[in-house]
């Protein structure tokens, strides 16, 4: 269920929820007015290279996608920049430090977690790593792989909107 089907009653005033709105993004609460609007999450994504082609992949270790490969990446925090939240992200589940980040591609994605099928934005970015040796599993991440991405099979990857990010990347 998308995240609007979950609510019931009005966060603010609590009341009982009547309807919902005719354009399926917010809830108007019939008793204070209050409106609420449902925007997608976004999360930032890296295509990281290193110096010899070979791109950073990650199997996941949790659902959604547990055990398929991914670009690693993550949700992005309130104020801040799709670059740090790809930083950040970066540094939690593989533990390197990137340079060169460039704006890849934007991609839809529906993020299914505990009953609650998320609607993403994915942005995508190719970025150097600086140290490649020294990545590492962590956070939420089974094990790491360097991969040539012209050998990558689309269908590997947890995502259609990875495996957008992938055909946008190998565009010649
Ligand atoms: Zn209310």
């Amino acid at each position: 269920m998308k995240p609007i089907e979950h609510f019931r009653h009005c966060p603010r005033c609590g009341a009982p929820l009547q309807s919902f709105d005719k354009k399926p993004g917010s809830i108007t609460c019939g008793s204070c007015a209050f409106v609420y609007f449902f925007n997608p999450s976004i999360a930032a994504a890296g295509i990281i290279l290193r110096g010899d082609g070979k791109g950073l992949f990650i199997r996941r270790a949790k659902e959604p996608g547990k055990g398929m490969l991914a670009m690693p990446g993550g949700f992005i925090d309130f104020d801040e920049t799709a670059e740090n939240a790809l930083r950040r992200e970066i540094r939690e589940e593989v533990g390197v430090e990137l340079d060169g980040i460039r704006f890849l591609c934007s991609a839809v994605n529906h993020y299914a977690y505990k009953d609650v099928t998320y609607q993403v934005l994915d942005l995508f970015f190719t970025a150097r790593v600086i140290e490649p040796a020294k990545a590492s599993a962590l956070d939420d991440v089974e094990s790491v792989l360097w991969l040539d991405p012209h050998l990558l099979k689309p269908e590997e990857l947890a995502f259609p909107s990875m495996r957008r990010a992938l055909t946008e990347f190998l565009k010649p």
